[in-house]
């Protein structure tokens, strides 16, 4: 792909124009994002839910079980628009995807993708599978949001003040509050035309990083203060791990989607390209988050380990145990090509 990050030329002309004319043509749209949402996933598919209500487009908009939004979203205007996944159309005309790489990513709705006569698909991640019918997808973009914007622009509606937060939601989340290295100048003029529908940036970041339940604190000292530091891993770029069991959230009633900002303390460290945090859910699984801060593609390592994402951020669920996990992300880490040593 030689368009450059963030331009709309990453998308073809034809793939736009086959999204708008099939939507415009449905009846019905039917909308899913991935499992365990995230602000870009539910704030990108929410914003489309407000834009199709505006046009007066009947539509289903859920994700895959289990069907319950992150606490940290339920901020988010347009939750009522949400559907059971139990009562989604087995059989879609139209269906739309945002912010899933894959089709599994879309959980129990994934059976339903397969069945669609036409699939949108709608995501940034440059791992994207292209398990659709029509490809809306940028790598290049910084957040499902900003592709988002794009279709919603181009199907002639308006951007008012709810659909804005969803996409801005997007935005933050999926570049750490404009910190990541994909934060262009583009991510920065589509904020200013986000915010200019009367966004307040303040209670945003209040609701998505800079609030907690005093058990919290408990909870993220005991995965703190069990980090473990493994100089040697990535060729001598360090790689820094912790858990955050059921055990610590239960001694503080903490519920699992609370956790989301445990990495953003790990990653910190100086002496580690490699963060991961393997966090248990209630049914027992480790749901396991790594970042890297550029030149270590982490996205790699969780490809090989079931999960995707991104090169600086992604994950992977684990069944197993956390010690042969981390024992596998040794090997794959020593085999994967540093990007740059600067
Ligand atoms: P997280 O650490 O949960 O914030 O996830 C970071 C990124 O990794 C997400 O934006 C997804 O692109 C990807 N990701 C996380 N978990 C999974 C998974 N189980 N399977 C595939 N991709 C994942
Ligand atoms: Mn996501
Ligand atoms: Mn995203």
């Amino acid at each position: 792909m030689n368009s450059p990050p963030g331009s709309t030329a990453a998308i073809a002309a034809d793939a736009w124009e086959r999204a708008v004319a099939s939507i415009d043509e449905a009846e019905t749209v039917c909308l899913a994002c991935h499992v365990c949402p995230d602000g870009d996933a539910l704030g990108s598919m929410l914003a489309f839910a407000q834009a199709l209500r505006v046009l007066g487009k009947p539509f289903t908009a859920s994700f895959g079980d289990v069907f319950v939004v992150p606490r940290i979203l339920r901020f988010l205007p347009g939750l009522d628009l949400l559907t059971d996944p139990g009562d989604y159309p087995a059989e879609p005309d139209v269906m739309v995807t945002f912010d899933a790489a894959s089709r599994d990513r879309l959980g129990s709705l994934a059976a339903n993708a397969r069945k669609a006569r036409e699939v949108i698909v709608l995501d940034h991640h440059a791992s994207n599978t292209r398990f659709g019918t029509t490809h809306l997808v940028d790598p290049g973009a910084a957040a499902t949001a900003a592709v988002t914007e794009r279709l919603i622009d181009r199907l002639g509606v308006a951007l008012t003040h709810d659909m804005a937060l969803g996409l801005y939601v997007g935005l933050v989340t999926d570049t750490g509050s404009f910190k990541y290295a994909a934060t262009t100048p583009e991510v920065h003029a589509l904020a200013g035309r986000l915010l200019a529908t009367g966004i307040r940036p303040e209670l945003v970041a209040r609701e998505v990083w800079d609030r907690a339940p005093f058990g919290y604190l408990p909870v993220l000292s005991a995965a703190l203060g069990r980090a473990t530091l493994e100089p040697d891993v990535a060729g001598g770029l360090g790689m820094v791990w912790t858990t955050v069991t059921r055990a610590d959230r239960a001694a503080s009633a903490l519920p699992y989607d609370l956790l989301e900002g445990v990495i953003d303390v790990v990653r910190r460290t100086d002496e580690a390209e490699v963060a991961v945090v393997f966090k248990e859910d209630d049914e027992g699984a480790w749901q396991v988050s790594t970042r890297s801060k550029g030149r270590v593609d982490v996205g790699m390592a969780c490809v090989a380990l079931g999960g995707g994402g991104h090169p600086t951020a992604a994950g992977f669920t684990l069944h197993g145990e956390v010690r042969h996990a981390v024992e596998r992300l040794r090997e794959l880490l020593a085999e994967i090509e540093v990007v740059t040593r600067t």
